[in-house]
């Protein structure tokens, strides 16, 4: 064991002594920790001067209490919370997530991702994360707006379109930032760059709403074009149907995939000859209703109640996790092995436990983690930054166009890494060795802050 592993394997063991509650964080952490000794051992200086106690240490956590009045006039409460995790390279940048789940460890994680996500970007922003345990299913636009209003009264305190720029992630879409924003502007003042994701009527930037999903599947496309390959006549198994898996499954139709999977947090579709992406997006965005409506409609489609996708025994070439953290646990990677997929593609954040992920790497398959292979909306995001600086709204062809371009620099800069850290095709380490890098090297010249 070389010094470096071991004050690595101090670091780690600190962090958890430190908050050992807080699984989803540990688990970011150790993947991260698993795969950077080679990096430090080029960088000696970043462990002299305890870069990793530092970096593993958010900035500044924000906890908030959030009361809302229901439709019948009941008074509830919900926990707020804004994670402001690393601004070494820019703003905090990072999503919102509205979901029963939400707490610290949960958004720690998914902060702590954003950092590397962020400087993948190769765009000047920061790593942050927040939310609340509101659960907006079945709940009407009224309660979802006076809940948004009420959050938005307490963290306009404490971001700006220079400080803290927040967006959508589970539960939090183009409607929700639309009424975070309202509420910003009449507590604030008019400063549409304070928020992305919005809706276009009000300086959103077109296609964002797309930017996660697409940008998972241009990931695949230059991954395969290094092999000849391409999605032409590709299977594809998709999990989820929110915003991520919608588009995901939009890029890779259009690109001649075919996709036999979606579902939500009820059960799964396997439907043979293809998902209808038009009955999908009116299930899921016109009527906001469940997956048994699409199956109610479609009847050649299966239905498979309480199951996962990743528990389907059938052939598919590519998977996309697009739905939620630890999707995919090392029996279900086993699984997936033998249906024969050979690329992992993260749309969600974690989907995959650390040792589905190792399990994947060691049987060759291409596993592309969330922080690089997701990295499309938080690139539109920063994109929306720009436009709104200038007052301008781009065409959705540059901006597609754009997002095409970082995520081939992403996929290059991980596959590179990769290799100069002598593990090829390891795109785990590539991808936090290329986020790291930069982050390290900026906290370090502006003197560890
Ligand atoms: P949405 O809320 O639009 O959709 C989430 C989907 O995942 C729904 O189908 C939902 O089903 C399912 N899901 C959520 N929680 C669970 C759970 N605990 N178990 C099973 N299924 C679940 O969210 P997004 O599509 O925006 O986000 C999906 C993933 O992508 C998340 O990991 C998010 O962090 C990540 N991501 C999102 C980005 C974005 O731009 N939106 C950017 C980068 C990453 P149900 O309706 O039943 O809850």
């Amino acid at each position: 064991m070389t010094k470096t592993h071991d004050s690595i394997k101090a670091v780690q063991e600190a962090i958890h002594n430190k908050d050992p509650h807080q699984t989803e964080f540990l688990q970011a952490v150790d993947e991260f920790l698993s795969t950077v000794e080679p990096f430090l051992e080029k960088n000696p200086e970043y462990e002299e001067n305890h870069l990793l106690s530092i970096l593993t240490e958010p900035e500044r956590i924000l906890q908030f209490r959030v009361p809302w009045q229901d439709d019948k006039g009941n008074w509830c409460v919900n926990r707020g919370y804004r994670i402001q995790f690393n601004s070494a390279l820019g703003p905090y940048k990072g999503g919102l997530r509205f979901h029963p789940s939400v707490n610290l460890s949960i958004l720690k994680f998914l902060a702590f991702e954003q950092i590397f996500k962020n400087s993948l970007t190769g765009l000047p922003i920061g790593g942050g994360k927040g939310g609340s345990d509101f659960d907006p299913k079945g709940k009407s636009d009224a309660e979802i707006m006076r809940f948004c209003q009420s959050f938005m009264t307490e963290l306009s305190k404490y971001i700006g379109p220079s400080l803290d720029i927040p967006a959508g992630d589970i539960g939090v879409g183009a409607r929700e930032i639309g009424y975070l924003y309202g509420m910003y502007k009449r507590l604030k003042q008019y400063d549409a760059g304070v928020l992305t994701g919005k809706p276009l009527d009000f300086w959103g930037s077109k296609g964002r709403t797309e930017a996660t999903g697409y940008g998972a599947v241009y990931f695949v496309k230059h991954l395969l074009a290094d092999k000849n390959e391409n999605l032409t006549g590709k299977t594809v198994a998709v999990s989820g149907s929110g915003n991520v898996a919608i588009y995901a499954i939009e890029k890779l139709q259009e690109l001649g995939a075919k996709v036999v999977t979606c579902s939500d947090s009820n059960g799964y579709i396997y439907d043979e000859e293809g998902i209808d992406l038009a009955l999908l997006k009116q299930v899921k965005e016109v009527d906001r209703d469940r997956l048994t409506a699409y199956a109610q409609k479609r009847p050649q489609a299966e239905y498979h109640k309480d199951d996962t996708v990743w528990d389907l025994k059938a052939t598919y070439d590519l998977a996309f996790p697009c739905a939620t953290q630890n999707e995919i646990d090392k029996e279900k990677a086993q699984i997936m092995v033998e249906n024969g997929t050979k690329v992992v593609a993260e749309g969600a954040n974690m989907p995959c436990s650390l040792d589905a992920a190792e399990y994947f790497i060691d049987k060759g398959v291409a596993y592309c983690p969330g922080k690089a292979a997701n990295a499309g909306g938080v690139a539109v995001s920063a994109l929306e930054m720009s436009q709104n600086s200038q007052r301008l709204q781009w065409e959705k062809e540059d901006v597609d166009s754009q997002l095409n371009t970082i995520m081939k620099n992403i996929y290059e800069s991980t596959r590179d890494a990769a290799r100069e850290y002598g593990a090829e095709n390891n795109f785990m380490l590539g991808a936090n060795i290329a986020g790291f890098d930069k982050v390290a090297k900026a906290m370090t010249e502006q003197g560890l802050v």
